[in-house]
Order: structure tokens, then sequence, then C-alpha cells
């Protein structure tokens, strides 16, 4: 063999063996991470029907944007010593969800909140929709469907990824206008929450915003004192950007729950509400530590409120949940002022952290066990689906 046909088969053997390795390497790079992004909603990992006897009339979702075991443990060890028990205590069931994108170990609000509202896992950005762009049904669509009033309360914009994912379904996150419009054509009967950026690109001026929810909604003033006659009638709120969440003004995302429960008593119907507060999302984005401490407080005053409406009810579910995880919270020791606590930030964005996933009332023990989130909107859809076959029954 001549030299050069000798070089060019080593050659040739060489990158033979090189593309081997690589794809070798590839291959497992590939499976491992497939593997770990795997989300296909396997059958067998539902609960049994047995464990869906313990059906409740109403679910209330409480989801905080952004809350980890980081700020929960905060809220916890700075609550007044003479606390003999925290609120979150009071939960019958305590547990955790890996809220992770179908993108990966991470995941944004408008991901994480339609993996929960319709219990399908999917990319950032996608609300109410699945990767592929497909339409997916969720937990307000299907109650309304079978009867119950349906009601969201948030103190962040009222387009926001958390309630656009219960209303809504599109790809573009920012389109105001369209997301409002998917909401006034919904079936919800209860909206109360913010404004913001009127005008600004996708978002329509105030006067439009309004003709778009008086399409379906009847308009509170600032006062919120309610119409007479409020059975059957569909009823939203609109305040001004921070008005809810800034917690020096008001009305307060407590006042707006309370209000909320007056309206949904009325209806003489089961009902679902979503509360959502955006305080520690925004307040972490900032690692404004501060800001987490004064929002923790507020929201166990809308949670204490909650567990006493379920508790004098006694046909409530209460869900308290998060999206995600934002900023690494750590609360540290600080020696020099010891038993005072230091907040540590590790960063600015979302993590990778599981979250805390709390039930409590009738059929809490479906929400014992869950590992990621989208089963939480898969068993929500199971004991809604309950709900109609006992209503069914003669
Ligand atoms: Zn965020």
């Amino acid at each position: 063999m001549k030299n050069w046909k000798k070089t060019s088969l080593l050659t040739a053997l060489i990158l033979l063996a090189f593309l081997f390795c690589l794809g070798y390497i590839l291959n497992v790079n590939l499976s491992v991470s497939s593997s770990d992004i795997e989300f296909s909603p396997a059958k067998e990992q539902l609960n049994s029907n047995a464990e869906y006897q313990d059906k409740p009339k109403n679910i209330i979702l409480f989801m905080v944007d952004g809350m980890g075991f980081g700020h929960l443990s905060l809220a916890m060890m700075t609550q007044q010593a003479t606390d003999k028990t925290s609120i979150w205590q009071e939960f019958d069931a305590k547990g955790w969800h890996d809220a992770r994108s179908a993108y990966g170990p991470l995941t944004d609000s408008e991901a994480s909140a339609t993996a929960i509202a319709t219990g399908t896992p999917t990319g950032f950005g996608h609300i109410g929709i699945d990767t592929d762009g497909n339409r997916l049904e969720n937990v307000f669509e299907m109650a309304s469907n079978r009867g119950y009033v349906t009601g969201i309360v948030t103190d962040s914009y009222i387009w926001d990824g958390t309630p656009a994912a219960f209303a809504a379904h599109t790809r573009n996150e920012d389109d105001a206008r369209d997301i409002m419009t998917q909401m006034a054509a919904s079936e919800l009967d209860l909206l109360f929450g913010e404004l913001e950026d009127l005008g600004e690109d996708d978002v329509p001026e105030k006067e439009e915003t309004l003709n778009i929810l008086t399409k379906r909604f009847t308009l509170l003033d600032e006062s919120l004192v309610l119409p007479s006659t409020i059975q059957g009638l569909p009823i939203a709120a609109v305040f001004d950007e921070d008005q809810v969440q800034n917690l020096n003004s008001s009305p307060t995302l407590p006042k707006l729950t309370e209000v909320a429960f007056t309206y949904l008593s009325a209806q003489n119907k089961p009902f679902m509400l979503l509360l959502e507060s955006e305080e520690m999302d925004a307040a972490s984005h900032e690692n404004d530590s501060d800001r987490v401490v004064k929002g923790l407080k507020a929201i166990q005053k809308t949670l204490a409120l909650v567990m006493e409406f379920s508790k004098a009810n006694g046909q409530t579910l209460v869900i308290f949940t998060a999206d995600h995880e934002t900023g690494g919270l750590s609360a540290v020791a600080d020696f020099d002022n010891y038993p005072n606590l230091q907040i540590r930030w590790t960063t600015k964005d979302h993590t990778a952290a599981v979250v805390p996933l709390f039930a409590d009332g009738p059929g809490a023990e479906n929400f014992a066990d869950v590992h990621r989130n989208w089963e939480i909107g898969q068993r929500l859809k199971r004991l809604i689906s309950l709900d109609q076959k006992s209503d069914e029954q003669p």
C-alpha cells in the first residue's frame, strides 16, 4: 500500500473512531437530559378512584408567585414568639412539588400556572396551551361547565401569567388586549386585580380596558360595595398599578379576599377561587428583603382569612402553593445581633428549587404526595369531574 493510501485509511479510521465516540457522548448526554425533562403524564402515577372519595364542594387555590421554602422558613421563624403554631402548620397535608417546565429545570409563571391550571406541562410564556400550541382545557373551564362559580383575586395585574392561565389560551403573554378579551368571553364570575402599563405596547388604554371587561362583568368602584342583587352577576374590580400590591395602600389582598367570600357565599353554588399574591416574586427579583418580610405578613393575613372561611364552611378544600422560587433566599444568623436573622440572596432570578404545597379540608389527602406541578391540575380535574358524577346520581 502506498504511503498516501495508508495515511488516508488511518485518517478515515481516526475520523470514524472520533465520530463514534462523539455519537456515544452525545447520545449519552441526550438520553440524560431527555430523561431529565420527560414529562409525559403517565397514567399510573395518578391516584386511583378510591383516593378521591372525600370530595370538596368548594376549592380555593392560593398561589404565591416566587415563594420557596426559604420564604416559608423566614415567615415561620419571624412570627411572634408567643404564637404556638404558624398558619401553615394548620394544614392537613404538607409537601412540595417540582415545578420544572417542559424546557428543563427552570420555569416561569406562565408555564407553571398553566401546568397547575390544566394538568399538562408546558414551556416559558405559554398560557393555557401545550408546547405544540394546542389549547388545553383548564380547571376553571371544567368547573364552570359543571355548575361551579369561578373567581380570580390577584394583587398583580389581571392579565398576568397566573390569572391568565386560568382564563385564556395564548402564546403571547404580553397581549393584554387578547387575554382580557378572552377573560371577558369566559365563564369567569369574579375578577379582582390591578391594571398596569395602560396604553403601552399591547396594553389598551383604560377606557378600552373597561369596555372589554364590561362585556361580561359589572364593575365595582373602589369602595367595593357589592350590588344588592349579586346572584348570577359576574363582577370585576380593577385598581391602579401597585394599588393592591403596595402594602401601604388600599384595598389590600385580605380586603379583596373578604369581598370575594361574601360574593361567592351568596351564589349558593360550588365555587373555585384562585387567589394570587405576586409580592414574593416582585420583591425577590429585586432582592428586597424588607419588602419580602412585609409581604409575608400580608400573605399570612390572607391565608388566615382563607383558613377561617374553610374551617367554618367545612366543605372547602384549600391548596396553598407557589409556581416557582425566586431569589434563592435563605435566612442566616446575624451573630452580631443574635437571635436576629440576616437574609441572603443567591440570584435575582427564578431558581430550580422545589416549592411548598399544602392542602387542607376535604380532599386534601390527594395532594399529600404530588411530585410535579402538573399533577396538581390533574388531581383537581379529577376532583371536579367526580363532583359531576355524584351530582348526576339520583
Ligand atoms: Zn418571576
